[in-house]
């Protein structure tokens, strides 16, 4: 079944705990899954495909279809003919996201947002409220967080559909099994018993709880996107008021011992003598996150310095000076660039990966980035063309973190789909 899996391009995502075929049930539960995530990564096929993809006979996976499709998981789809197109042509199956969804809930500096995913991955709801963060602190914060995800829950009720899981994302060093945020500088974090106290504000019905990185989770969100491109390494660097950095190697979510890989940025890569959030001075982020770009950009008193003004109005503001060819703002961008460009080379001389995605403020301004950027990292890395690696712009824009977390939360459904397959499990 191994050779299957690679041949087919059947991810596991970050939470995978590849099922071991100890027993009968277990077999039966580990085949599930297969089928079902054959599903969501090659798209709808005929039985006689599926047995054909996974090396099951084709026996098996008529049962295993039916148990999927009893409860709730799959459901006919349009008829396929085979490859070859001879002979009769197959009910196609597909992924039913009706009746399952995840929730990804996200923390940032500025604002808290839930956004629901149906089990094919579509959003079936999404709504992010400014709020500072660190101003508040993490009781206002997750009071917050627990509103929205009630609203969100309703609204998948209401569709009829229920919540599986739900992940919280939040910056800085998390640790997963305990729940809790063990130090996020830029929102002023330490030691939060998340996930204890959304389940004390949530109460009774409660959905499984998770807790991850943001830039872990945006990039699982890159690389469900970019599956079909069979990619099995990528970097995701976060561009928010900090910048972090996500890795998956080998087709795994690259966590570390404590949870804290990926923290590039507070690295001190370019000479800075900048305070940073965390105490320190010089930290990468100081000059390539977001606060550096709108000091780069704006003196004090213009409009785009404001924080009372909402960060996405100011960041039009931005764009639309930098498409009339404004100097100062191009100027900041190209020192952007310039700053991003040694932390990016170091992640591909390090990491070799196929894809370093650019998220946040670097995607909304990519087009002014990109090129320089590109430049400059293959001027710096030791592999000729950046090692066969390619710098691209995120295209999930900024709820690209709350559905990597939603992702997250539904992954659990892949990995054991009898779960929520209620009697018939
Ligand atoms: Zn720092």
């Amino acid at each position: 079944m191994k050779q299957a899996l690679q041949g087919t391009g059947v991810r596991d995502l970050a939470m995978a705990r590849p099922a071991v075929a100890r027993d009968r049930s277990a077999s039966r539960r580990a085949n599930l899954s297969l089928v079902l995530r054959l599903l969501r990564d090659e798209g709808p096929r005929s039985r006689a495909r599926i047995a054909e993809d996974t090396g099951l006979p084709k026996a098996t996976v008529s049962h295993l279809i039916a148990e999927l499709l009893d409860g709730g998981l799959v459901r006919e789809g349009a008829a396929e003919r085979d490859r070859g197109s001879v002979g009769r042509p197959g009910q196609a199956v597909e992924v039913d996201g009706r009746r399952v969804h995840g929730l990804g809930a996200e923390v940032n500096v500025d604002y808290v947002g839930v956004l629901a995913l149906d089990l094919r991955g579509e959003v079936a709801f999404e709504r992010s409220v400014p709020l500072d963060v660190r101003a508040v602190g993490p009781a206002a914060a997750l009071d917050a967080v627990a509103r929205l995800t009630e609203e969100a829950s309703d609204a998948v009720r209401a569709d009829g559909g229920h919540v599986v899981g739900l992940t919280l994302a939040t910056p800085g060093a998390v640790d997963m099994a305990a729940g809790v945020v063990k130090y996020a500088s830029n929102i002023g974090w330490r030691d939060v018993r998340a996930l204890a106290e959304l389940r004390r504000r949530l109460g009774p019905g409660t959905p499984e709880l998770h807790l991850e990185n943001d830039a872990k989770l945006g990039a699982l969100a890159e690389y469900v996107l970019t599956s079909a491109d069979n990619v099995r390494d990528l970097v995701f660097v976060s561009g928010q008021t900090g910048v972090g950095v996500g890795i998956i190697a080998g087709g795994q979510l690259v966590r570390g011992t404590g949870g804290y890989a990926g923290e590039v940025g507070h690295l001190r890569l370019v000479p800075s003598d900048e305070p940073c959030a965390c105490g320190r001075r010089g930290c990468w982020e100081t000059m390539v996150g977001r606060d550096a770009l709108l000091r780069y950009a704006a003196d004090p008193g213009d409009p785009v310095a404001d924080p009372m003004i909402d960060l996405d109005t100011r960041l039009a503001e931005l764009r639309d000076r930098a498409r009339a060819g404004d100097p100062r703002t191009l100027a900041a961008l190209d020192r952007i660039a310039d700053h991003l460009a040694p932390g990016l080379a170091l992640l591909a001389d390090i990491l070799n990966p196929r894809l370093l995605v650019l998220g946040g403020h670097f995607a909304y301004f990519g087009e002014y980035l990109i090129d320089a950027v590109t430049r400059q990292v293959h001027e710096l890395v030791m592999a000729p063309e950046a090692g066969g690696g390619e710098i691209v712009l995120s295209r999930l824009g900024l709820t690209g973190t709350a559905r990597g977390a939603a992702l997250l939360a539904l992954d659990a459904v892949y990995q054991d789909p009898t779960g929520v397959m209620g009697a018939a499990a």
